[in-house]
C-alpha cells in the first residue's frame, strides 16, 4: 500500500531529466527532506529511493520532536548522463518548479549531489527550497551540526554497548569520507579512537595519512574485527548476506537507510550487534537547519539542539531493551506514536 500522501514525477522542462518528489508525511508540519542528485540505471531506482528517504524523514523528524514531515526529491542522471554547469543549473530549476506545485507542503534542502548554492538556484522558483548558503543568511552546509549529533550519537551507543561512551583506545572503523564522514573521522582521531578508513575515491587516502589512520578497502573495513562501525557512504549497505560477515559490536553512522530492509535490524540483533537507527543518528542536519531558517534560532541556539539526539537514542536503546525488541522497531514505535497523536486517522504501528 502506498504510505505517502503525494509522489509527483516530471521531466525536467529545460534539463530533460527525471524530478521526482515525495511526500511521506504532513501530519506533524511542513513535509522536509533534502534533493538528491545521483546517478542510477533505472529511474524507477530513483523512486525507490525517494519513497524510502522520504518515510525516513518522517520518522526523523518526528523522534527529533520537530514540527515538520517527511518528504525527498531526486534528480535521476542515468549512467550516461552529462551534467554540465549548464544542465545542472536547469536541473535545478526544474527542480524549484517541482517544488512549488506543493504549494508549500514540501520544503527541499540540499542532499547528497548537492548544495547551499544549487539550493539557492530553485529558490529562483520557489520560495520553499532552504538550506541556502550562510553568505544569503542561510544555515548553509548542514555536515557539521550533523557530525556533531553524530559524535554525540556515539557516545550513547558505546556506553550502551561496552558500559562506556569513551572513544580513546577503541577500534572504529569509517566507511565513507566524504563532507559528514570525514568530520566525524577528526573527531574520534582526537578523542583518541583506532581508526580504520575507507571510501571508494583513493583521493580520500590523504586524509587517512594525515589522521594517522589506517585504510582499506571497503569490503575489509566492513568485515574487521572492531568495537564500532560507521556508515557514513550511501544507503543499503546492510543485508542480510553482508550482517553475518560482520565483525563489529555496535554500528552508528550518519548514512542513510542503511538496512537493505527491515528484516536486518533483526538480524543484527541476533547476531548481538548493537545497531542505532540511522534516522535518529543523523538528524543533527535537520535539527540545526530548521532552527536557523524556520524557527528563527541563533547559531547557537540552533547547535544547541542538536544536543537532543542523545535523549532520544537514550529513550529509543531503553524502549528496545524494555519491550524486547530492535532499536529500529523502539525508534518506529515512538515516532509512530508521536505520528498518531497529531494525525488519529493513522494506524497503531503493530
Ligand atoms: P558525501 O557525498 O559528501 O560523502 C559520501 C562519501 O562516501 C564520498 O566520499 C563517497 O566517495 C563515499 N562512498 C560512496 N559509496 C561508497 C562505498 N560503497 N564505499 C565507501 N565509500 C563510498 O555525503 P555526506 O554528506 O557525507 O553524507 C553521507 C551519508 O550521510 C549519506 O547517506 C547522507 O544521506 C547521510 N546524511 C548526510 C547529512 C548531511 O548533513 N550531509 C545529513 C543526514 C544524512
Amino acid at each position: 500500500m502506498l504510505e505517502h500522501e503525494r509522489v509527483e514525477i516530471v521531466v525536467g522542462e529545460r534539463s530533460g531529466l527525471p524530478v521526482i518528489v515525495a511526500v511521506h508525511s504532513t501530519a506533524l508540519g511542513q513535509a522536509v527532506g533534502g534533493c538528491r542528485l545521483w546517478r542510477y540505471r533505472d529511474w524507477r531506482d530513483a523512486l525507490d529511493d525517494a519513497l524510502r528517504l522520504s518515510e525516513a524523514m518522517t520518522l526523523k523528524c518526528a523522534l527529533a520532536n520537530l514540527p515538520l514531515g517527511g518528504g525527498k526529491s531526486v534528480i535521476a542522471l542515468s549512467p550516461e548522463s552529462e551534467l554540465t554547469p549548464e544542465r545542472r543549473r536547469s536541473a535545478m530549476l526544474d527542480l524549484g518548479d517541482a517544488v512549488d506545485t506543493f504549494g508549500g507542503t514540501y520544503g527541499v534542502g540540499e542532499d547528497v549531489g548537492t548544495t547551499a548554492e544549487d539550493m539557492l538556484i530553485a529558490r529562483e522558483r520557489t520560495r520553499y527550497a532552504y538550506c541556502l548558503p550562510e553568505s544569503e543568511g542561510g544555515a548553509g552546509e548542514p555536515s557539521a551540526p550533523t557530525a556533531e549529533g553524530v559524535r554525540m550519537a556515539i557516545g550513547v551507543t558505546l556506553e550502551r554497548a561496552f558500559g562506556s561512551p569513551e572513544v580513546s583506545g577503541r577500534r572504529v572503523g569509517i566507511v565513507g569520507l566524504g563532507q559528514v564522514g570525514s568530520r566525524v573521522a577528526r573527531r574520534l582521531a582526537a578523542d583518541g579512537a583506532e581508526l580504520l578508513v575507507t571510501d571508494i575515491d583513493p583521493s580520500k587516502r590523504g586524509l587517512a595519512e594525515e589522521l594517522g589512520a589506517s585504510w582499506a578497502d571497503p569490503e575489509t573495513v566492513l568485515g574487521a574485527e572492531i568495537e564500532l562501525l560507521v556508515p557514513a557512504a550511501l544507503g543499503g549497505i546492510f543485508t542480510s548476506d553482508s550482517v553475518a560477515t560482520l565483525r563489529c559490536g555496535a554500528i552508528a553512522g550518519p548514512a542513510n537507510n542503511q538496512l537493505a530492509d527491515d528484516g536486518v535490524a533483526d538480524a543484527l540483533s541476533s547476531r548481538g550487534i548493537l545497531w542505532a537507527p540511522d534516522f535518529v543518528v543523523n538528524a543533527g542536519g535537520v535539527i540545526y537547519g530548521s532552527a536557523m531558517e524556520m524557527q528563527g534560532c541563533s547559531r547557537e541556539d540552533a547547535v544547541a539542539r542538536v544536543g537532543a539526539i542523545t535523549d532520544t537514542l537514550e529513550a529509543v536503546f531503553s524502549a528496545a531493551t524494555e519491550h524486547a525488541i530492535t532499536p529500529l522497531a523502539a525508534a518506529r514505535r515512538v515516532a509512530h506514536e508521536r505520528l498518531r497523536t497529531a494525525d488519529p486517522r493513522r494506524p497503531a504501528e503493530a
